[in-house]
């Protein structure tokens, strides 16, 4: 069995604690052990990361810049390794986690640019004696804690933009999915990162929250997780009023209006709803389609949902991997259940297969009462609901307290960006069932959380701004 150490100022250690074991959901395998550590090691890499800092923010953005080239060329010669182990930990089919690799070092090479681009400013001033300058600098010492769905993507989407910026960072990834986290965290090292900049943890969750929140010397939390842990953690870094970005829960509505491009729909439709099996915050989650459309996309739709393959992610041909674990799907089940118990039809899937799997899942009929109308899935299952008018479909798509993704479906572009408009989302897939990119701003409205993560966007999040008011 493989044995995975933790990284606290350049040096991997843990052999001596409690170790716990990382399963491979497709077969329940454990597949190699990481160490369980808590408070001690947690305080041990703030100040890591604290020594680091002062060094690391002082380098000039090109040397910065050259650190972080070199990690993403490490990245891209090993992509294969690394997408088989995601697959091995998380599920996902191997061509969606070696497209995960090349998102994730996306953002390697998008700020590795960026770190370049931090501008300061000169403000007139009201008398000639003055001159007033604005300046950027790094927030400091960044918590960053992600979950298991993007166990690359999510690490990468927010060290680049850190370590651009001359912040260090302390990262904690899933309990499921550390080795992925720690696979990066070598490249880092044999990247020659310097000691500190980069440190990784692995274990209880809440005694590294904590002890990281309670620190007057971490000055960032960056978090993707559900909405539930989101609030926990925001109470928690009240106290030192730490910085925040959250990127948390989603329900996703998707609009297919009357002139919509039913071809186009239905392909761009299953890779937002079907991608990860259904586990992303993005996924499409309620598809609200057109009275004179409904029969044609729900017809063409389950066909080609029901020519999903299903099975483990290192199979050739897989389109869709087992779920992550148990609780997961008893909460696809129990939706699936509600609904048909509600009237909903089960067009094609709806069963558990070998634990962990489910069948891709067409429900017709579905009413806004129904569970998945109003839970996020994070699973196979697509609800699809009729609507009348713009003005009924709006109203219906916003009556949620997420607002991360929503897409909509038409060939008139004035229809389309009204809607847009009109819809309490921060991104929306207009035409487009994958709208996520390194470049482009990434982040919710309302309780989807708060700060954006990509693009010179994401780079803001990690630089406190600095006004200089000079006499002369
Ligand atoms: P998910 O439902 O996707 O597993 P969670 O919000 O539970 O999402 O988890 C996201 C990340 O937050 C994981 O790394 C998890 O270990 C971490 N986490 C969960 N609870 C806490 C906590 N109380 N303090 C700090 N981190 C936590």
């Amino acid at each position: 069995m493989k044995h995975f150490n933790i990284f606290i100022d350049g040096q991997w250690i843990g052999e001596d604690l409690e170790k716990i074991d990382v399963i491979n959901p497709a077969t329940s395998e454990v597949v190699a052990t990481v160490p369980n550590a808590g408070k001690k090691e947690a305080e041990h890499a703030i100040a890591s990361a604290y020594r680091a800092f002062s060094e690391w923010s002082s380098l000039s953005a090109y040397e910065r810049s050259e650190y972080i080239r070199q990690w993403y060329d490490l990245i891209n010669e090993h992509q294969d390794e690394l997408a088989k182990t995601m697959t091995v930990e998380q599920g996902k089919p191997l061509k969606e986690a070696l497209g995960e690799i090349g998102y994730a070092n996306g953002f390697l090479s998008w700020y590795a640019e960026e770190a370049k681009r931090i501008y300061g400013e000169l403000i007139p001033a009201t008398s000639q004696n003055k001159r007033l300058f604005v300046q950027k600098q790094p927030v400091g010492v960044v918590a960053v804690i992600t979950p298991w769905n993007f166990p690359a993507a999510m690490i990468t989407r927010k060290v680049a933009p850190a370590l651009a910026a001359g912040c260090t960072v302390m990262i904690k990834p899933a309990e499921q999915t550390p080795l992925t986290a720690i696979k990066l965290v070598e490249l880092a090292e044999k990247a020659g990162i310097p000691k500190g900049v980069i440190n990784i943890v692995t274990g209880n969750a809440e005694k590294i929250g904590d002890a990281w929140l309670q620190d007057e010397r971490v000055r960032k939390l960056t978090f993707t997780g559900s909405t539930e842990v989101g609030r926990l953690l925001m109470q928690k870094a009240s106290k030192t009023i730490k910085k925040l970005s959250l990127e948390l829960g989603g329900h996703a509505p998707v609009i297919i209006l009357d002139d919509a491009n039913i071809e186009k729909a239905v392909t761009e439709v299953i890779a937002a709803k079907f991608r990860n099996a259904g586990q992303t915050c993005v996924c499409a989650n309620r598809i609200y389609v057109h009275d004179s459309v409904y029969e044609s996309f729900l017809q063409k739709f389950k066909n080609k949902v029901s020519e999903l393959v299903v099975g483990n992610g290192l199979e050739e041909g897989v389109d869709i991997g087992p779920l992550i674990d148990k609780h997961a799907v008893k909460k696809v089940i129990d939706q699936i259940e509600d609904a048909v118990g509600k009237g909903a039809v089960l067009e094609t899937g709806g069963k558990v297969i070998n634990d962990l799997f489910i069948e891709p899942t067409v429900l017709s009929n579905v009413e806004d009462d129904m569970l998945c109308m109003m839970e996020e899935t994070f699973g196979p299952v697509a609800p699809v609901t009729r609507f009348s008018s713009e003005e009924e479909v709006i109203k219906r798509a916003n009556n949620s307290i997420f607002g991360l993704a929503a897409y909509i479906f038409t060939e008139s572009i004035s229809k389309g960006i009204r809607i847009s408009e009109a819809l309490d989302y921060g991104i929306i897939g207009l035409n487009d069932g994958l709208p996520s990119t390194p470049q482009a701003p990434f982040g919710g409205f309302k309780q989807s959380g708060l700060g954006r993560e990509g693009g010179y966007h994401g780079i803001e999040e990690y630089l406190e701004v600095k006004y200089i008011s000079l006499g002369i």
